[in-house]
């Protein structure tokens, strides 16, 4: 049976394998992290430091 609804890896464009998607190889997957540590990625600074001390709510008490 051929690979009907393997999608291209996004690497080299080989059908994906079904233990490495959406990857075709374990190589493939590896390229791909690659470039994030290269900086390929753009990565948005985001500044969303908005915390929120609930950490005292209600509690629940144990009825008897
Ligand atoms: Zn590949």
């Amino acid at each position: 049976m051929p690979e009907a609804h393997a999608k291209p890896c996004p690497i080299c464009g080989k059908p994906e394998a079904e233990r490495f998607r959406p990857f075709c190889s374990p190589r493939c997957k590896d390229v791909d992290l690659n470039r994030w540590f290269k900086g390929t990625y753009a990565i948005p600074a985001t500044e969303s430091a908005d915390d929120s001390e609930e950490l005292e709510r209600g509690l629940a008490k144990d009825g008897g």
